[in-house]
């Protein structure tokens, strides 16, 4: 492992911007730190309130991440009141938290870590800790202190399992300060201190002890198949992406029983090792690495019993049953250790590991499952370390409960603000580049969802996707080229969202042009061309999304942009009337055959939409100023003054009425018309 500390950049800062800095480089490296774990401080004088010197504990607060980490994030908490409580003999986790409240130096700062305690009972001036893979692959090995004896010599202390807590800490300051020589405390299936007087002798201290168990496990491992060889048989790239797009919305819906999920597909390099080894079903079982993971991923990955992975109808029906027994098995195991009053979390698996295909993580958004992807990864990582040298060994079923159901965890997630209206879900949206189909990409965006960008105009679509992923986080937004009159590119656009989500739930088909003329100077094109895209493209949309959607079994909804010409048509708008027409027929149909899937299916009927829409083309402005016998300049006045409210009609309008009918609002509604058109007499469905 690379030092990466540089005295260039070091110098002159304070102390608190060097604990920045050091945390910062730590929380670099994922092989230390994953998402939000470990935590480092420093101990220094500071002016309190009054202008007093005290000796305070800067420490890294509940709740941050150490690569991106800022002065804010770490908390101060008074030395004098926290040492005294070294001679307890115990105390309870609620205590504590409440305890360091009241030693905090200010208000309104993040809550201190909860190894508080842990870095302040230790004397020294900088402490580091860390949950670093080579450090767990020695710890969780069934010959743990002998190869802990021959990397480290006497040169750390090592501490057996604990949860975080009053006696962690006790215990690991007794085992620094009863071992002078000790340069670090290794804890058992936790990870790693170091300290130091400076930040940089805590860091640097950090990366030799990490660096001797790394050169250590990849000696042992090399040449050797620390998973137990191959077995069965290797499918390859392409098929295993087909095989994982089949399945997808059927394991989405069996693992979505009782709240939605998102489904990430995975397989890289590390996942077919192990998901192909002879032993990965064992190895896979034993648990994770430390509790600080098993929050993301629960205890053990759901492991998908196939003899023929290629064989779709085999896996489907191992997935019907590996789900059922899964969430049976977890329900055992909760009751088990339950104690009062503790309701049971969501049963299902988080990780899923189908021989020959690869790996699903799961989450309520694609953050949540990029975690438990990652942490996967190193687990993976982890356990064939550990083989490399003994057996792979993880905590007890007990102390797994302990830590899935540790009453701080619990509370944290009661904190959680509550979730948005469509929250958990996957859209997609056609012709979402501009216009109304960019404004209901937006809005389904803003309400929670995750939203598949699609368009022909694949630059601009790519932009649109681009700011929703800015703006809401990672992978909350994808764009795909689809031309909507391409059975094989609707297709392909469908796999995207099989791959890349698990599956969907709301389908808003908007794409559509408009082309003017009266029909007996209708170019064949023209109607053609109106037919193939405001028809055959709905076609093509909704019966990919009606075959994804009974697959997964969670019902869904699609919307369907229509338009007020089909209550009420006007002159030289036939081709456009006409195959408008056809959608309206096509989604009702849609609406009778999809009922008994709780699939619901509606029309949003707009009229006039002029802003930002690229269905306005200046042929098509020309043509219907012509048409109303009125100037091009006057032609969104003329429409808005048509209407009973007199008010122009945005893309924003039309998707504040998308947002209703995507969720459980319009629950009860389906094969519905609904205008979005100021109000027009002659349009009134009926
Ligand atoms: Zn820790």
């Amino acid at each position: 492992m690379q030092n990466l500390w540089s005295d260039e950049e070091a110098t002159g800062k304070d102390d608190l911007d060097l604990l920045v800095y050091q945390s910062r480089l730590i929380g670099a490296d994922s092989k230390l730190v994953v998402w939000g774990g470990g935590n480092t401080s420093m101990k220094l004088d500071e002016p309190d309130f009054r202008g007093r010197t005290r000796r305070v504990m800067r420490i890294k607060g509940s709740g941050s991440d150490m690569k991106s980490i800022e002065r804010k994030h770490f908390p101060a908490v008074r030395l004098e009141d926290v040492l005294p409580l070294f001679v307890r003999e115990g105390m309870s986790d609620e205590d504590m938290v409440a305890y360091l409240e009241l030693c905090l130096t200010e208000s309104g700062v993040p809550r201190p870590s909860i190894e508080t305690l842990l870095h302040a009972f230790l004397p020294h001036n900088s402490v580091a800790h860390t949950h670093a893979d080579a450090i767990l692959s020695l710890t969780n090995s069934s010959r743990a202190a002998e190869v802990l004896g021959t990397v480290y010599g006497r040169d750390v202390a090592i501490v057996g399992y604990r949860r975080p807590g009053f006696l962690l800490s006790k215990e690991v300051a007794q085992a620094a300060l009863g071992n002078p020589r000790a340069k670090g405390v290794v804890l058992m299936n936790h990870g790693l201190f170091t300290w130091g007087n400076t930040a940089k002798e805590a860091y640097d201290m950090h990366i030799e002890l990490v660096s001797k168990a790394e050169e250590f496990s990849a000696k042992r491992a090399a040449g050797q198949s620390v998973f137990g060889g191959i077995t069965g048989k290797w499918v390859d790239a392409d098929r295993r992406s087909q095989v994982a797009a089949a399945v997808a919305p059927t394991l989405r819906g069996l693992m979505g029983q009782r709240q939605r999920m998102l489904l990430r597909f995975d397989d890289s390099k590390d996942v077919l090792d192990l998901v192909n080894a002879q032993r990965g079903k064992e190895l896979s079982a034993i648990g994770p690495a430390t509790p600080d993971h098993l929050i993301q991923t629960k205890r053990q990955p759901l492991w998908l019993d196939v003899d023929d992975p290629e064989d779709v109808t085999q896996v489907l029906r191992a997935m019907h049953e590996g789900v059922d027994a899964y969430a049976n098995e977890y329900a055992a195991w909760f009751g088990q250790h339950r104690p009062e009053g503790v309701d049971m979390l969501d049963p299902y698996p988080r990780v899923v590991l189908l021989p020959g295909i690869g790996m699903w993580t799961t989450g309520r958004d694609m953050l949540a499952n990029l975690i438990t992807s990652d942490i996967y990864h190193h687990t993976i990582g982890v356990i064939g370390d550990a083989q490399a040298s003994g057996d792979y060994m993880s905590l007890m079923p007990k102390d797994a409960y302990d830590a899935e159901y540790w009453p701080l965890e619990l509370y944290k997630l009661t904190l959680a603000p509550p979730e948005r209206d469509l929250a958990r879900r996957v859209a997609l949206v056609t012709g979402a580049a501009n216009g109304i189909g960019r404004a209901i990409a937006q809005r389904l965006v803003a309400a929670g969802a995750h939203v598949i960008v699609t368009d022909v105009d694949i630059a601009a679509a790519q932009q649109v996707a681009d700011e929703l992923v800015a703006a809401n986080g990672p992978e909350r937004a994808i764009a795909c080229q689809l031309d909507v009159t391409d059975e094989q590119a609707v297709a392909a656009a469908f796999r995207t969202a099989r791959l890349t989500y698990g599956g969907l739930d709301i389908v808003v088909s908007n794409a559509g042009i408009a082309r003017v003329g009266q029909i007996h100077e209708l170019s064949l094109e023209d109607w053609q061309q109106s037919m193939d895209i405001n028809a055959t493209g709905h076609f093509l949309v909704s019966r990919e999304a009606v075959k994804l959607l009974r697959e997964q079994n969670t019902g869904g909804s699609i919307i369907f942009v229509g338009t007020k010409n089909v209550p009420s048509p006007g002159k030289e708008f036939g081709a456009y009337s006409a195959s408008k027409a056809a959608e309206a027929q096509l989604a009702r149909v849609l609406a009778i055959e999809n009922g008994e899937f709780n699939i619901r299916v509606n029309i949003i009927n707009p009229d006039a939409i002029f802003r930002g829409s690229n269905l306005w083309s200046p042929e098509l402005r020309a043509g219907r100023a012509a048409a109303h016998g009125i100037k091009e300049d006057d032609l969104e006045d003329f429409y808005r003054q048509r209407n009973l409210l007199q008010l122009p009609v945005t893309g924003e309008d039309v998707a504040e009425a998308a947002l209703l009918l995507a969720g459980d609002k319009f629950a009860k509604t389906t094969g519905a018309m609904i205008p979005v058109d100021g109000g027009l007499k002659d349009a009134f469905p009926r």
